[in-house]
């Protein structure tokens, strides 16, 4: 029996979501984020998967390069730039579209010798304080880039801090700060992530960024109308391997974390942090075997876990177990494990199959 432990990726279900952020977006462009390995999901089936989507967003040059070599036609475009300007033959070359947030890389843009003019994300740093120009040199490399040769069409954009808070009003604060920085500039604008596309409607402007709400995890902590619309992608599965019954006193695993008050039936599952389930989600925490639910008892082993049965006395060796994905949502997992969903579906590791299907 080989081992069971499987990342399913419902690719109806992406397209399904995708299709959320082109409605939500209106008449904007969708730039689909698929940065580390499009959260964990595969960045080039995910990228296959969505003919309908304007433009595809990642982190680095390395991620830009594996989508076009695998026959990817969309622009992408580097939500950071490039890191040094050994970069910039290969943006060149390939025509990456460029966010410029630092005074380096517009050094290094404006004294490039480029064959032709690349397009430039001019990222404003409206209150997230982690890239991005302050309001005074923004203006100044606006102009900077407009006198450029170098430099095609300039985008004007910024980047959410707590738009996933509902109650907050930071994110009005920064679009207000974002559309007094941009006053009297002309060139396309962009401020929404999934939050911003799902929540705050003001900022939905020529361009919108979602990422996780494309795999169909909710960026808030709370019930949402339209996120209640979006169907999970990644469905991670394994099975049982192991099945024995407990008197009260024993404890189970590492630590022995967890002990039996009464008789318990434990059962030991072939996924762990070895996988990218979290070790940090504590006992209690949702599992559906054979599609019901039970709980995690103990700590998270490397490449098992353990689960009370003693609710399911039918439940045995080989009976299918499901992580999170369809019936149990990545947000309630990230809930146990005191971390957010980004986490879970993007720090799957390696050693976890995913295995593409369209639903049917
Ligand atoms: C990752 C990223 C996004 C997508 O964010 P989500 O919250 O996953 O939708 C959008 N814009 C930028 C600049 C990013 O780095």
């Amino acid at each position: 029996m080989a081992r069971f432990t499987r990342a399913h990726i419902d690719l109806d279900a992406l397209q399904h979501n995708f299709s959320l952020a082109r409605e939500l977006a209106g008449g904007a462009r969708v730039v689909a984020i698929v940065k580390a390995n499009a959260y964990g999901h595969g960045a080039v089936q995910v990228a296959r998967s969505l003919p309908g989507a304007d433009m595809f967003g990642v982190a680095c040059i390395e991620e830009g390069l594996e989508l076009v070599e695998c026959g990817i036609r969309q622009p992408v475009l580097l939500l950071e730039g490039f890191f040094e300007a050994s970069e910039l033959p290969e943006i060149d070359r390939v025509g990456f579209e460029v966010v410029i947030h630092t005074d380096s890389q517009l050094e290094c843009l404006l004294a490039a010798k480029l064959k032709k003019p690349l397009t430039v994300w001019l990222k404003h740093d409206s209150g997230m304080h982690r890239l991005g120009f302050s309001d005074q040199d923004f203006r100044q490399a606006y102009q900077r880039l407009q006198d450029s040769a170098n430099v095609a069409d300039i985008r004007l954009m910024s980047h959410f801090a707590s738009a996933d808070e509902l109650n907050s009003a930071f994110t009005v604060d920064q679009v207000s700060r974002f559309d007094c920085a941009c006053e009297g500039l002309t060139g396309a604008t962009s401020l929404a992530n999934s939050a911003g596309l799902l929540a705050w409607p003001q900022a939905c402007r020529d361009w919108v960024r979602p990422g996780l709400m494309l795999y169909g995890c909710s960026p808030f902590d709370q019930q949402h109308e339209t996120a209640a619309r979006l169907q999970p992608v990644m469905t991670l599965r394994s099975h049982i391997l192991a099945v024995r019954d407990l008197p009260p006193g024993e404890a189970v695993g590492y630590g022995q974390t967890w002990r039996a008050e009464q008789n318990v039936r434990v059962g030991t599952v072939a996924i762990g942090y070895g996988d990218g389930y979290p070790r940090h989600a504590t006992t209690g925490t949702p599992v559906l075997v054979n599609g019901q639910r039970t709980r995690l008892l103990g700590t998270v082993s490397m490449d098992m876990l353990t689960v009370d049965l003693t609710d399911l006395p039918h439940a045995g060796i080989g009976d299918p177990v499901i992580l999170w994905g369809n019936g149990l949502s990545a947000n309630e997992i990230a809930v146990c494990a005191n971390t957010i969903p980004w986490t879970l579906v993007t720090g799957m590791t390696r050693r976890v199959p995913r295995i593409y299907t369209n639903g049917h």
